[in-house]
């Protein structure tokens, strides 16, 4: 599904990507955690050329995502993003910024879009903010649409970047939920986040990055309950 191989980022002289392998396969739930710097937004965003890589190939379902003859565009159709911050068009109601991509490119007609944003408003638990600004949602509320948009191009997998690390606490437990749901329906995801609960969960692996480089996989009770690496160790002391 998601096939990394040798990827190097490099700005300037900092390489920050250094040769990652990493794989994801279909219905997995991949949680990448590693200290601040590490790299894990680079590599998220290597994946949907976000950033373009220095050397090394992302083939995400087949498509070479760093082939230049790759159309993009359509690739990124396929991969769900959410961020930390939401992103919202905030001119636009909740339901407008659910709908908007889909009747855009053309995937829908513009009633088509309405049900489907009702529905996928409906899953993440705010069928009632529909016509709603974002502007008036909390902050766990926002990140909930930004999900359900994202959801909205019907992506065959989803990267998420510390969705929950701009929340306050008490909003954290309804995003993941949502997340939790997400992967229980088998959506594909790669999710880098601070919530180690999270990870034991919901997660098929977790993958440990430090300095750029893959530096520990696993389980997540053998990454968590058992960890090889010092540097993982070390880490873990400071989070758990
Ligand atoms: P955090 O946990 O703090 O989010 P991270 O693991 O996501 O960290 P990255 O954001 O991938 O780390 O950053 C890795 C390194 O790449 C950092 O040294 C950062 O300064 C550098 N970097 C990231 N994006 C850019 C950019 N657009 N231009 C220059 N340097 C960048
Ligand atoms: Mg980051």
């Amino acid at each position: 599904k998601v096939k990394v191989t040798n990827l190097k980022k490099n700005f300037g002289s900092n390489h920050v990507l250094k040769g990652i392998d990493f794989e994801v396969a279909q219905n997995e739930v991949v949680v990448l955690i590693g200290p601040s710097g590490s790299g894990k937004s680079t590599l998220l965003r290597c994946l949907n050329r976000l950033e373009d890589p220095t050397s090394g190939s992302v083939v995400i379902d087949g498509n070479d995502i760093s082939d230049s003859k790759t159309n993009i565009d359509q690739a990124r159709e396929n991969i769900g993003m959410v961020f930390q911050h939401f992103n919202l068009f905030n001119n636009l109601t909740v339901g407008q910024n659910v709908e908007l991509a889909p009747v855009e490119l053309g995937k829908l007609s513009k009633s088509e879009a309405v049900t489907m944003a009702k529905k996928l408003l409906d899953t993440v638990g705010l069928d009632d903010k529909y016509d709603a600004m974002p502007q008036s949602l909390s902050g766990g509320q926002k990140q909930r649409v930004a999900i359900a948009r994202a959801l909205a191009m019907n992506p065959d997998i989803m990267l998420f970047d510390e969705p929950t690390s701009a929340l306050d606490p008490e909003m954290v437990g309804d995003v993941l939920e949502v997340m939790k749901d997400l992967a229980k329906k088998g959506m594909t995801m790669v999710v880098v986040t601070h919530e180690m609960g999270f990870a034991k969960e919901v997660a098929d692996r977790v993958v440990f990055m430090a300095d750029g480089k893959v530096m520990e996989e696993g389980k997540p009770e053998e990454v968590f309950g058992n960890p090889q690496n010092e540097r993982t160790k070390t880490f873990l002391q400071k989070v758990i």
